[in-house]
């Protein structure tokens, strides 16, 4: 049986994680969120007092560091740092800027590529990340790009944490996604790119169907063509 494998990249907040979530789920692929397991790295740095600048520790520190992916009943992506599930932690702001900023060097990538490249051999996966077409599935069956607006995306990421109910300013919100999408994209290992041959969705004024809808219908005419 062939296998498929599915890269979705784009910046942070472009829905990348919710498209690919309901578009698994309807293709009955798996849907491996690597972002996740940059955030679990991250944790593991904050744990253990290690500053994001000082790339000798982090370096040293990755040879060890046991990283592994389970999916539970319902099919949800558990992240496991150390044998412990720290999944329950991982999108707090303070992770989230940690991995944006060990994410750079090119020893917290290593292993992290390799656990993504054995994840997507043996099954249809639908990955997402900022460099999943450039560098960790290359011949990838179907590739997405998938952006919106800046403050379409700060807008997004800001009604999410009100209703979460946490405190916060629309202006702080939009600074910080910009700050990220500079960092993941002039980076010198693997940065966010869009490559030739990624289809580009602009989710600007879609909805969360219709963009899911279009990410389904991409692959499934992928798959016709085999028949
Ligand atoms: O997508 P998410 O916000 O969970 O990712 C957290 C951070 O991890 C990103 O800002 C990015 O710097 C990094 N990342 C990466 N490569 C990936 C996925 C995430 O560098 N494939």
């Amino acid at each position: 049986m062939r296998i498929y494998n599915v890269a979705i990249d784009g910046p942070a907040g472009a829905g990348k994680s919710t498209i690919a979530k309901k578009a698994a789920a309807a293709l009955r692929f798996v849907y491996i969120d690597t972002g996740a397991m940059y955030r679990a790295m991250a944790i593991y740095f904050l744990d253990h007092g290690i500053d994001k600048d000082d790339e000798k520790k982090i370096s040293e520190a990755c040879k060890d560091i046991d990283i592994e992916i389970k999916y539970d009943a319902g099919n949800v992506q558990r992240v496991f740092l150390e044998r412990v599930d720290v999944t329950d932690r991982l999108r707090t702001q303070e992770v989230g800027d940690m991995a944006s900023a060990v994410s750079v060097y090119k020893d917290v990538r290593k292993n992290l590529v390799a656990l993504q490249r054995r994840l997507a051999e043996s099954q249809n996966v639908i990955m997402d990340g900022r460099d999943i077409a450039s560098v960790v599935l290359p011949n990838a069956e179907v590739k997405i790009y998938l952006t919106a607006g800046a403050k379409i995306r700060a807008q997004r990421r800001y009604d999410e944490l009100v209703a979460k109910g946490i405190e916060c300013s629309f202006d702080a919100v939009l600074h910080e996604i910009e700050e990220r999408d500079w960092r993941d994209m002039h980076r010198e290992n693997s940065p966010l790119v869009r490559v030739p041959e990624a289809t580009l969705i602009d989710s600007s004024d879609m909805t969360i169907d219709e963009v899911a809808q279009k990410v389904i219908d991409l692959v499934k005419e992928e798959m016709a063509k085999e028949v």
